[in-house]
């Protein structure tokens, strides 16, 4: 969890490549919709590029079924996206809760939001395998691929973004808290600190 720019998709596939967890990125799923022709892609890719959130129902309906494929493989999953909204994070406990006890955990990336939007108004992504980069650099250093700006990286849609997340992400963060199930980390720090405490809290709570 955090808010946009506070890494959390760069610390994801950190957990999905040291604790061999699959990443269910819900923002990739939404915009490969912007490939589809029907009334529901066309909504919620106007919806995403303005900076606003995806319909709850249908995130919820494609996370859980994601989860369910990933967790009968007998693999871990880190959830980088999905669940933004009370409603989401209801249906993904109600749905895991019961025969997972012990084993969710959230982890939140404390970040000013001074830093937060430096990192976005910097920010490229691979236009092929989506991995963030900074505007330093010409292609990919994972696949070679030209990078490109996300559509909801620009001024106006980030603004947007930041109101979603104090207005519906941040009582999912409370309430996670109020569950006990978070832990928080500094994100402010270097990736590669915040990386060894991110696996750190991860192997100790699920005793990995
Ligand atoms: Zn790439």
């Amino acid at each position: 969890m955090g808010a946009p720019g506070s890494g959390k998709g760069t610390q994801a596939r950190f957990v999905q490549e040291r604790l061999g967890f699959e990443r269910i990125e819900t923002g990739a799923i939404l915009r490969s919709m912007r490939n589809e022709t029907t009334e529901v892609a066309k909504m919620v890719i106007k919806m995403i590029d303005a900076g606003d959130l995806a319909p709850p129902p249908l995130v919820a309906e494609l996370v859980i079924g994601k989860t369910k494929e990933i967790l009968a493989r007998g693999n871990g999953v880190v959830f980088d996206g999905s669940p933004r909204t009370l409603y989401e994070v209801e249906e993904l406990l109600n749905e895991l809760g019961k025969d997972h006890v012990g084993k969710i955990m959230a982890i939140c990336l404390d970040v000013p939001i001074i830093d937060a939007r430096e990192r976005l108004l910097i920010r490229l992504v691979c236009g092929k395998c989506n991995t963030p980069a900074t505007n330093s650099k010409k292609n990919c250093e994972r696949c070679g691929a030209e990078l490109t700006k996300r559509k909801d990286d620009d001024p106006e849609a980030m603004e947007n973004r930041w109101n979603e997340f104090k207005y519906r992400t941040q009582p999912v963060v409370n309430y996670l808290d109020s569950l006990g199930l978070s832990e928080h980390i500094d994100g402010a720090r270097p990736i590669e600190q915040v990386a060894e405490d991110v696996e750190k809290v991860i192997r100790k709570r699920l005793g990995l």
